[in-house]
């Protein structure tokens, strides 16, 4: 896509938007395969439009990338990618129902099934499917638990229309709050022995997501079905893979669409943190209604002119106030940065992510559909040589 105004002249009016470096996703896909190797698969995950990068442009880069699969949630992000990669597998991860037979049909799509009552109720469609059975390590969501799965997959093989791709499991991974990985992949290991000496083991057996592939190797079986990691949006810092990833979401920016000093002809001022008389406000058009959140960290500020702004609360639907008293020459127009950098100074994805009182994938995939998406030039990695074209 073409960025430039006189290309894409809606851009000109556009008040604010997020962009989205896509080399970046295709980086981060060759670093994670680099670390698995060529004979793990990787399903994409792309959930939530592809974590807020959009599903369809992300499916395409990684397709070219040479992704082996997709995982997905919902039918729309389903149908975005089937339309980017016409013959890529995608799974539906749970969510669906029978209702959606059509499209699983027409779509070409696997299915999950976490237990015998869900089987029924597809299978009273009397449509052929492909299915994943999904089991439960101790998450406590979806997914069959441990000691119902064999009794499952007799279920799922003694019909003939069924046919078993795949088993899989999300693990838990919100730290204290359950069991350590090793202890949920532990639920499932006699499992697949068993299937295994019955000759009975689906094709792809698929546990690790983005902390355990950073964390557990040796967990990568015939598949690995990444989300954060493929956006950026884990760091690998610790695990005992440091991979070089990039965030997908590279900025937000908005315009400043109004600016005053304060006149007492407005009435009292309201009660804005900070305020002063001789205050100088810039309104940027940007607003919760387009994915910030109503309340944000008090040292929250934008970057206006190479320059810090603190944000001046509350937050309203579609604008929202800055300080610019020590930045005399903003003007109307100009872009105040979010997230991202201006001149020497830039605000990071996790230093945004604490403002916002979340981690970097809430910022990532709380974004709405409104905060329009372009596509930023690519980050160099070398400074251009001068004079060689
Ligand atoms: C979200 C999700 C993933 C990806 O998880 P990340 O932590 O983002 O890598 C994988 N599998 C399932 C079933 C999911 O719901």
């Amino acid at each position: 896509m073409n960025n430039s105004p006189l290309q894409n002249p809606s851009l000109l009016c556009e008040t604010t938007w997020r962009e989205i470096d896509l080399s970046a996703i295709g980086s981060n896909f060759r670093a994670i395969r680099g670390a698995i190797g060529p004979n793990t698969k990787i399903f994409a995950c792309l959930k939530q439009d592809a974590y807020g990068c959009g599903a369809g442009k992300v499916a395409s880069i990684l397709c070219a990338a040479g992704v082996d699969a997709f995982g997905v949630v919902s039918i729309a992000d389903a149908l975005a990618v089937r339309k980017a990669a016409p013959r890529k597998p995608i799974l539906m991860y749970p969510g669906i129902g029978p209702s959606a037979v059509g499209l699983v049909r027409d779509l070409d799509l696997t299915i999950s099934i976490s237990g015998e009552e869900d089987l029924a109720s597809w299978l009273s469609i009397g449509a052929p499917l492909k299915v994943f059975v999904k089991v439960d390590l101790g998450f406590w969501r979806a997914g069959v638990a441990p000691s119902n799965l064999r009794r499952l997959m007799d279920v799922c093989t003694s019909h003939s229309n069924v046919t078993v791709d795949g088993l899989y499991a999300h693990l838990s991974e919100l730290g204290d709050a359950g069991s350590s990985t090793l202890t949920q992949v532990a639920r499932l290991t006699p499992h697949l022995a068993g299937l295994k000496a019955e000759g009975r083991l689906p094709a792809t057996v698929m546990v690790s997501s983005s902390e355990s592939l950073l964390n557990h190797p040796e967990f990568d079986m015939d598949a690995v079905d990444p989300g954060a990691l493929l956006f950026g949006l884990t760091r690998s810092r610790t695990g005992r893979r440091i991979l070089p990833i990039r965030p997908a979401l590279s900025a937000i920016k908005a315009r400043i669409v109004a600016l005053k000093t304060g006149h007492d002809s407005m009435g009292a001022p309201p009660d804005l943190p900070g305020y002063h008389p001789d205050m100088r406000l810039a309104v940027l058009g940007i607003g919760w209604g387009h994915g910030i959140p109503r309340r944000l960290g008090s040292s929250a500020s934008v970057l206006v002119r190479e320059r810090r702004a603190p944000i001046v609360p509350p937050i309203h639907l579609e604008h929202l106030r800055i300080d610019v008293t020590d930045i005399p020459e903003a003007a109307l127009g100009d872009e105040a940065v979010l997230l991202g950098s201006s001149g020497a100074d830039r605000i990071t994805l996790p230093e945004l992510a604490e403002a916002w009182n979340t981690d970097e994938t809430g910022v990532s995939c709380g974004l709405r559909e409104s905060l329009r998406r372009i596509d930023a030039a690519p980050i160099e990695t070398e400074p251009r040589r001068r004079g060689i074209t």
